[in-house]
């Protein structure tokens, strides 16, 4: 006798923007009424994409990695990284769509930001991190502009923010070395002025995208002091016209655990031509900052997306999927696992997309100080807390479809593996926790700011349940705030170490009003699902304060 055996129908996926109801509520209610339409057809179309062309071509292209080629056959160091098929496809939609290019033309002015980084967040679901590149070269543009160096902007900006394919370029963004990612000001690297030229020596760690014409980079002057203070930050083009490497030699591509597509080189500068981005050459990590806060804000934005991803997959499975008797969709406690996870997600796009209406209005220079006190504690905080959650949601979902979510060729794995750098690089949780409490020992105002922007959502939300949890996310902050205060007068160790449970709970206290806000405002035209989510996330645990013991973390920490 033959049995054929049972084949499961694997998930599929639909136009991304219409899947994703969490989005398109925030795009509804942030981008304004006249602009709605032709933002809504743009996101339409990139969802389409998304769910469609570029995933078929990305579980194609699972296989695929970059390469690195140090000689040519006659002995020629040449240095040649060929990338996967689908970043190569990736690099001309990115451009065609204007995936950066739409920040700068800002044809709807501050909310420009929040449509550039709508399209960012679709097209980086079915892209294998190719918005790494991407968040370089935007972080470049905006440094660039921000550092007002003019000759520099009529070189690189045409470039980065071009939608030609043909013109446009990916920057790098070279600044950890093996001394130190987070503790940056021990960079080795040398920079010396020759014959009117700057060149820099040094060792490069970490170089994601190693593929990008340009970088922005860090050098230390020669005879400056140390730290960040004496480093300066330099513009730098990676390759001359015939395509060789200036004076820089790849020595290998890591071999990592996830991002395994995007080509993160070692590399040493051997006297590579670079320019000062500013007058003065020094305050190099001080004068980088706005590209990590852009980069940060794309770290978040990816992390919301990569959960929109690994849901939408795990939400077409449940409906698939049987077991005793019945689909996965009608078991009420898969249903509750998915809402769990759904309603993180929806916190991570509040939050991540209101920096980006932050960073729009600080680009239109409508930033007050209020919103710009907003936008200095949140960029740190989203990309914490997001980074976190996409990790956590990302290992659910895999564990949503059985066996076959750990088994590779089903093309999620990869989900897990990618969603793990979103907390290490850009900063880790844990330096980026001490950049708020930096943020908010710098001005006092920092941390009441958000108070206020929580007290109004509170005094918005007239549906008693949302004012209910409106009113928990306050206590929450007032907690933290109370804590904070006692302990700077107290103990800057213990300052030091709860700072991670503070900066997760304003992270996941403002997730929670920003939903409120979202939820009473859909509650208008009838939609009842942001409600249902800002309820299911308040579940959670939110408020993380607890006292700290320093004696018993030492024991406890080092075994001893
Ligand atoms: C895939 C990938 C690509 C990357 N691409 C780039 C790139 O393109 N350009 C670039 O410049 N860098 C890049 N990086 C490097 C990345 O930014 C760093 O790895 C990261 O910032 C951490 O630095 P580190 O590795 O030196 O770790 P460390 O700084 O040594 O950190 C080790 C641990 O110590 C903790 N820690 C550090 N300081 C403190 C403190 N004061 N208090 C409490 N805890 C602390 C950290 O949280 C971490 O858990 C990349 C990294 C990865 C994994």
């Amino acid at each position: 006798m033959r049995v054929d055996p049972f084949n499961q129908p694997p998930p599929e996926l639909g136009n991304q923007y219409d899947d994703d109801p969490a989005l398109r509520a925030c795009i509804e209610r942030v981008i304004p009424e006249g602009d709605r339409e032709a933002v809504v057809e743009s996101l339409r179309e990139m969802g389409e994409l998304s769910g469609g062309e570029l995933y078929r071509m990305q579980l194609e292209d699972r296989l695929n990695e970059p390469t690195l080629t140090q000689w040519d056959p006659w002995g020629e160091r040449i240095d040649h990284i060929e990338v996967s098929p689908l970043w190569k496809h990736a690099e001309k939609i990115a451009a065609e769509k204007g995936i950066v290019a739409t920040a700068y033309e800002k044809k709807l002015g501050r909310f420009s930001r929040v449509h550039q980084f709508a399209l960012a967040y679709l097209f980086n679901q079915s892209t294998d991190v190719y918005s790494c590149p991407l968040a370089m070269t935007d972080g470049a543009a905006h440094t660039l502009v921000k550092m007002d160096n003019a000759a520099l902007i009529d070189r690189a900006l045409p470039h980065l923010t071009s939608r030609d394919p043909k013109h446009f370029w990916t920057s790098g963004q070279w600044m950890t070395e093996s001394t130190g990612g987070s503790d940056v000001g021990t960079s080795e690297t040398v920079a010396v002025e020759e014959d009117g030229q700057w060149r820099l020596y040094g060792r490069k760690w970490f170089t994601s995208a190693a593929t990008g014409q340009m970088t922005l980079t860090l050098g230390r002057p020669e005879g400056n002091g140390p730290g960040g203070s004496g480093l300066a930050l330099f513009y730098l083009e990676v390759q001359d016209d015939d395509g060789r490497f200036q004076n820089i030699r790849i020595n290998r591509l890591k071999d990592k655990l996830g991002t395994r597509k995007v080509p993160t080189a070692e590399l040493t500068l051997e006297g590579a031509p670079a320019t000062l981005v500013t007058e003065e050459p020094k305050n190099g990590v001080r004068n980088i900052t706005p590209m990590l806060n852009i980069t940060r804000t794309w770290n978040a934005i990816s992390s919301a997306s990569g959960m929109a991803r690994a849901i939408n997959l795990a939400r077409s499975y449940a409906e698939k999927r049987v077991a005793f008797g019945a689909k996965l969709s009608d078991k009420p406690l898969h249903l509750d696992t998915l809402a769990s996870m759904a309603a993180e997600h929806e916190g991570a796009v509040q939050l991540a997309f209101f920096v980006a209406e932050l960073i729009g209005r600080d680009e239109c220079g409508e930033l007050d100080e209020h919103h710009g006190r907003l936008l200095r504690l949140l960029t740190p905080i989203a990309k914490l807390t997001t980074g976190k959650q996409a990790v956590a949601i990302a290992s659910e979902a895999l564990e949503c479809f059985g066996g076959a979510g750990y088994v590779e060729d089903t093309g999620l794995p990869v989900l897990l593996r990618d969603a793990q750098v979103l907390p290490i690089w850009e900063g880790t949780t844990n330096v980026l926790s001490l950049d708020a409490l930096r943020a908010m020992s710098r001005d006092k105002a920092v941390l009441a700011a958000l108070r206020e922007e929580i007290g109004k959502i509170v005094e918005e939300a007239t549906d008693p349940m949302l004012d209910d949890l409106a009113r928990r996310a306050a206590e929450a902050v007032d907690h933290a705030t109370q804590w904070i205060t006692e302990a700077t007068g107290s103990s800057p160790a213990e300052v030091e170490a709860g700072a991670r449970r503070f900066a997760l709970t304003l992270g996941r206290a403002t997730e929670l009003a920003l939903l409120v806000r979202q939820a009473q405002h859909s509650l208008a035209s009838g939609d009842q699902r942001p409600a249902a989510a800002a309820r299911r996330f308040a579940l959670a645990p939110f408020d993380l304060i607890r006292p700290i013991d320093l004696d018993g973390t030492k024991h406890v920490a080092l075994g001893r």
